[in-house]
């Protein structure tokens, strides 16, 4: 708990002016200041701060509140960790008292334990790493050389090394009296089916994951014999670790990342590592997950110029393309950088050199370029050029939210590099997006932060199929695999259905909490009330104890909305396939394929529609 004495001072210390100037140019306007607004896309700046009033308002999306709030949501914390985050900038010592033992906790109360236990995990590892290292003979100090860490760097990432023992935290006196329970769920130990509990990382380089406030709250451990799978053992999500929202890295580069408004995206931590000691200290690294929504929020709120630097075999180029196109949704524009002969950034600075990656880093590729890159400029026949076309046209397809003149740009670009009429270009694209019209969304009315979840109602039997197999082990083991995450229509119901199924595939139980650990409050509110009044429709007419009723009608119902979910899926596909087929006048062979697709739906639908 932080008292109500620390919060005022930490109030009374954050100037408004100061704590948003940080972060976004702000410039002098009468008695205000402005901006344009972090939280959403625009280019007059409608975002004002008054510094009389400590507060700042925008007049496009109506966030307003004080630089508490600001904190909150530009760093996308809770209202503790802003304070903590602040009192830390200005210099506040808040001093907080929990005990391992204590249960009836808050939220709060309970996260900082989490992350106590995580700090001493930490602590624990790097020190085992330091007294390790000093043995020069030992495997462990041949390894840390190859792969060209020296202490300074350990020191630097807190680096550490897990044991080559089962109960190395337990034996150690810090970790006596807490809780194996809390351990779990930090992930520093887990539980096999025969309930033995066991520490997850052993003999591995610990790399520990911070957050903004540079707090531990995961580790990415590293195998030290590559003959051993996997590679890297991650913690798993918990209350206080999102993957999706992570960079491992940021907190140590968030200085440099502030300070030049640009950022370098690579995929591993050994090249964020790398990286940050060679000088490109704005450097971070994806968590052992794809880029996410949430990751395009946090480096447009903190970049202007991102470069994707992935490794450069067929994987890494195809990943890097996928984050771009995310990126450019979020109204951003970055650069890829491909690394010749399929090196990563880590191999190639270790082969190569620094200079030689500034050069690379200098000739970064633009959206329209990437489409390029797979061809060999003196060799663009005709065949070659439509295929281009074809690909940016589904791409810009796809980047439903991008502003028209931004189109217009990429077409323009498209049209000098292909050495075809603009305008005729622009016409064809015109056309094509006529034709995905029903793909095609037209730009989503910005949402305010403080609006609830809204669903469609027509999207929310899908959320139905998710209720009944989260309320029933037996209906979701039954089901789940019959189930294609693109039956979905509604964004958020597919995101739970990937959390779903992933938890399954690993073994792991399956419950409100953990299924909603990467959602908004927006949604989690959201869908604890549907789940809550979902409850009501079902037991309503079954009688106490009729626990065979209630199966029987649970597994109707999912039938029903499992029916209804495939049914609009096929209607979705053919849409799809009608599309195309406009699409493919003069192609008498891809007709015939489709059609023949179409028939082959159509008589499934039939089957289903029937049954
Ligand atoms: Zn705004």
């Amino acid at each position: 708990m932080i008292s109500k004495e620390q919060i005022e001072s930490v109030v009374n210390a954050a100037d408004i002016v100061d704590v948003i100037g940080e972060r976004v140019d702000l410039r002098r306007s009468g008695a205000n200041h402005k901006a344009a607004c972090p939280f959403h896309d625009e280019k007059t700046a409608s975002f004002m701060v008054s510094h009389a009033k400590q507060i700042f308002k925008c007049f496009g999306c109506g966030v307003a509140g004080d630089s508490i709030k600001f904190i909150m949501l530009y760093e996308n914390l809770n209202y503790p960790d802003a304070i903590r985050l602040l009192a830390a900038r200005y210099g506040i010592e808040i001093k907080e008292s929990f005990s391992y033992q204590n249960h009836n906790k808050t939220d709060d109360d309970k996260k900082e334990t989490m992350r106590s236990a995580m700090k001493l995990a930490t602590e624990f590892y790097h020190q085992n790493l330091l007294n390790e290292i000093k043995n020069e003979n030992s495997k462990f100090t041949q390894y840390i050389k190859e792969r060209g860490l020296t202490e300074e760097d350990c020191k630097i990432f807190k680096i550490g090394y897990a044991p080559d023992k089962w109960h190395a935290l337990k034996e150690n006196i810090k970790f006596k009296d807490i809780d194996d329970k809390l351990l779990i769920e930090v992930g520093l130990r887990k539980q096999n089916e025969k309930g033995n509990i066991y520490d997850l990382f052993r003999n591995r380089l610990m790399f520990p994951v911070f957050d903004i406030l540079g707090n531990v709250i995961a580790f990415s451990a590293r195998t030290l014999d590559d003959e051993i799978q996997p590679k890297y053992v991650n913690s798993p999500e918990s209350t206080i670790y999102k993957k999706s929202k992570v960079f491992f890295g940021f907190y140590q580069s968030k200085d440099t990342v502030r300070k030049t408004h640009s950022m370098i995206l690579v995929e591993g931590n050994m090249d964020m590592v790398s990286m940050f000691k060679n000088g490109f200290t704005n450097t971070v690294a994806l968590c052992g997950t794809a880029f996410t929504e949430d990751h395009a929020q946090t480096m447009k709120r903190n970049a202007d110029n991102i470069n994707i630097l992935f490794d450069g075999d067929v994987a890494g180029k195809k990943a890097a393309f996928r984050t771009a196109e995310l990126l450019i949704s979020n109204g951003m524009d970055p650069k890829i950088i491909i690394l010749p002969d399929e090196l990563d950034p880590d191999t190639f600075l270790k082969i190569r050199s620094r200079s030689e990656l500034d050069n690379l880093l200098a000739k970064g590729i633009g959206f329209i370029g990437m489409f390029f890159l797979t061809y060999d400029k003196s060799n663009m026949n005709a065949s070659n050029r439509i295929k281009i076309i074809d690909k940016i046209f589904e791409s810009l397809g796809r980047l439903s939210n991008l502003s028209e003149s931004k189109v217009a740009a990429f077409l323009k670009e498209a049209s000098d590099r292909l050495g075809i009429g603009e305008e005729s270009l622009k016409k064809d694209f015109e056309t094509f997006r006529k034709s995905k019209k029903s793909n095609y969304r037209s730009k989503a009315p910005q949402i305010e932060p403080t609006e609830k979840y809204v669903c469609d109602k027509k999207d929310l039997f899908e959320f139905n199929i998710l209720y009944l197999m989260l309320s029933d082990k037996k209906v979701c083991s039954e089901y789940l695999r019959t189930i294609d995450e693109s039956y979905f229509l509604n964004h958020e119901a597919t995101q739970l259905y990937m959390k779903f199924y992933e938890l399954y595939e690993e073994g792991e139980s399956i419950n409100l909490n953990n299924i909603l650990v990467d959602f908004d409050d927006k949604f989690k509110d959201f869908f604890i009330d549907y789940t809550a009044s979902q409850e009501g429709v079902f037991l309503a007419d079954i009688d106490e104890g009729d626990e065979v009723g209630l199966e029987i009608k649970i597994d109707q119902a999912f039938k029903d909305s499992f029916k209804k979910i495939k049914l609009r899926f096929f209607k979705r596909e053919i849409k799809k396939l009608y599309d195309e087929l406009k699409f493919t006048s003069d192609d008498v062979e891809n007709e015939e394929r489709i059609m023949k697709e179409i028939a082959e739906i159509k008589s499934q639908e039939i089957e289903i529609g029937n049954s």
